[in-house]
């Protein structure tokens, strides 16, 4: 069930079916109209997110953009379904995942042909159905105030070439997508436009940052004092991904 982790920034737990269904979190504070969802979900796995997000009291039609970690199918599948809810919502995504979606070409977001022979057998999806266009692509370095918490994105390539996170200094904040999990876990680096010495990198940029409140798109999350956590995650994993 949704959860307001901290003031202003809300929980909703994916529900893994056949393939893993992301978290999605929604930014805003309430009362401020301006409300900011991170990543969709999967397939067919969207209404009960708008809906726990309702009953939580957050009016849909201020729910104004999606900013996307990533494009992979288990957080992008239900961003159409999403869309003929909330027809306004806008789409921001890292330019080079953006390029992808609108050109229409869906590599990146089934990640290697056998999952997209999976995919395409378990759901009947037009060829072009992640053809989408991008109405703001983010760069890293951008700093946003969404619903009256600030938030700066961080360019983390390495699980995707355009993944993301979001940190909030005050409160140090990270929802880091799939780049790092609380459980020990990094994200896969064998994807297409994956790479490992990205990964590396990214991951030691985490490290440096002082996380103290863990928000990933998988399994759990730390709603506090993460930081000993994410770097003896990252002391063990840096040695495996190359220079
Ligand atoms: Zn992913
Ligand atoms: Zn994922």
């Amino acid at each position: 069930m949704i959860e307001q982790v901290v003031d202003g920034v809300w929980w909703v737990p994916g529900r893994d079916k056949f393939f893993p269904d992301s978290h999605v979190y929604v930014i805003g504070k309430a009362g401020g109209g301006d409300f900011t969802m991170v990543d969709c979900g999967l397939t067919d796995m969207g209404a009960y997110k708008l809906d726990e997000l309702d009953s939580a009291g957050i009016p849909l039609k201020e729910i104004r953009r999606v900013i996307m970690t990533h494009t992979h199918f288990d957080h992008i599948g239900c961003l159409p379904e999403i869309r003929e809810i909330i027809p306004e919502l806008e789409v921001w995504v890292h330019k080079d995942e953006a390029s992808y979606l609108e050109r229409g070409d869906p590599r990146i977001v089934y990640g290697n042909s056998m999952f997209e022979s999976v995919v395409r057998s378990q759901y009947n999806l037009r060829d072009d159905f992640f053809r989408i266009s991008v109405s703001r692509k983010l760069e890293g370095g951008e700093v946003l105030l969404l619903g009256g918490l600030t938030f700066r994105i961080i360019h983390l390539p390495g699980h995707s070439a355009g993944s993301i996170g979001l940190f909030n200094d005050d409160q140090r904040i990270l929802l880091s997508g799939d780049t790092i999990y609380a459980d020990g876990a990094i994200g896969r680096y064998d994807l297409v436009s994956a790479n490992p010495s990205e990964l590396k990198r990214s991951l030691n940029l985490v490290a440096e940052l002082g996380v103290d409140v863990l928000l990933p798109c998988h399994n759990r999350i730390v709603k506090s004092g993460a930081g000993p956590m994410v770097k003896e995650t990252v002391r063990q994993w840096t040695p495996l991904l190359g220079d």
